[in-house]
């Protein structure tokens, strides 16, 4: 559990083999981002005696949504996702929001939540920017690595990393998935002699002997070691050199699914 400077709280939940659903707290409100399954998320919050405020909804992936409406159903909460009119979200009721929207909690009056827009692993895909400092980014961005494309092309996605790049290096990140270990494998292939990143794959090692997250990230971090935030610096050595980043983001995508 990590302590933040709005006296807002924020644990990892694990489910499934590899996400983490992220459980937002403050005295005994809780808000959820992405609740892939439901009882994970009902067993968090009677452990702390929590009760469940709002949910909020990344992309329309079901590991992201699953649990979504049975939530919903229990402790009647308002659902927030992207402005599209996918089955997941209808069944939901859910509010639609969009980029640059700020939503507003009645139980968490100092927090504030602004809406992003970052297509690419799908076309909806939405972050929340929460007080200025926390990064719920669902499979836009990893430690080291970003999402697949499923529906967006690489220069929609490049775009949205590009934006993430733009907020302040201490931005914390809270990606949807454990994939740390294997992306810094892959990264290690493009910079073998990057000695953040060599340094980050010890840590890595470290906290997966334990079982332990390696997240939230830092936009520093991330800028520090993970390829597909460092095309331009890429652009600029022996490999790639004279590449529009653009192209080196596409090229190392393509290397990474099928790594
Ligand atoms: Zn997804």
């Amino acid at each position: 559990m990590q302590e933040t400077s709005a006296s807002i709280q924020i644990t990892a939940l694990p489910a499934f083999s590899d996400n983490y659903l992220w459980l937002i707290h403050a005295g005994k409100h809780a808000l959820l981002v992405d609740p892939g399954d439901a009882a994970v998320v009902e067993q968090a919050l009677k452990a702390g005696g929590y009760q469940l405020d709002g949910i909020l909804l990344t992309h329309h992936h079901a590991d992201h949504t699953g649990g979504a409406l049975a939530l919903q159903q229990h402790w009647r909460c308002p659902v927030y996702a992207p402005d599209n009119d996918h089955p997941a979200y209808r069944e939901l009721n859910a509010f639609r929001v969009q980029d640059g929207e700020q939503i507003a909690f009645k139980t968490f009056p100092d927090l504030s939540c602004e809406v992003l827009a970052l297509p690419g692993h799908t076309l909806d895909h939405i972050a929340f920017y929460i007080n200025q400092q926390h990064l719920f980014s669902g499979d836009i961005i990893f430690g080291a690595g970003c999402g697949r494309l499923f529906e967006g092309s690489p220069p929609q996605m490049y775009a949205s990393l590009q934006r993430i790049a733009a907020l302040p290096p201490a931005t914390l990140i809270y990606p949807a998935h454990e994939y740390t270990a294997h992306n810094i494998a892959f990264a290690l292939t493009v910079e073998p002699g990057n000695t953040a990143l060599q340094q980050r794959a010890r840590d890595t090692a470290l906290l997966r002997q334990d079982n332990k997250p390696t997240l939230p990230t830092t936009l520093a971090l991330e800028k520090a070691t993970n390829p597909f935030l460092r095309c331009l610096p890429l652009s600029r050595e022996k490999e790639f050199h004279d590449w529009e980043p653009v192209d080196v983001f596409t090229e190392l995508r393509a290397r990474r699914n099928v790594f």
